[in-house]
């Protein structure tokens, strides 16, 4: 394992790579309805090649206390979690201005 960032090369404690790919990205949040009149919450516009989704996704399962999936760079929750969806991913650094809900 090592703590060297593939991308600049510098060791991971002094890389801010993460911290800026999570400030470019451009989000969408928007809940649908599905069957049975549940609510899904997807987040969309993730780059996959400078965010782990999977990792993300797990994260917000946990703050959210809800089921979901990560696939094709799309984040799925179960139920409506807009707005704490949009809480959570600002306090990891997301921009607030990049974040958009319907
Ligand atoms: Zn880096």
């Amino acid at each position: 394992m090592t703590n060297v960032c593939p991308k600049c090369g510098l060791n991971k404690e002094l890389c801010v790579c993460e911290t800026i790919a999570k400030r470019e990205q451009q989000i969408r949040i928007k809940v649908h309805k599905i069957k049975f009149g549940k609510l899904v919450t997807t987040i969309e516009g993730l780059d996959t090649k400078d965010i782990d989704i999977k990792d993300l996704a797990k994260k917000l399962k946990n703050i959210l206390a809800c089921g979901g999936t990560a696939k094709e760079g799309k984040i799925e929750l179960q139920g409506d979690h807009a707005n704490k969806a949009k809480q959570a991913l600002i306090k990891m650094g997301f921009s607030a201005d990049a974040i958009k809900t319907d």
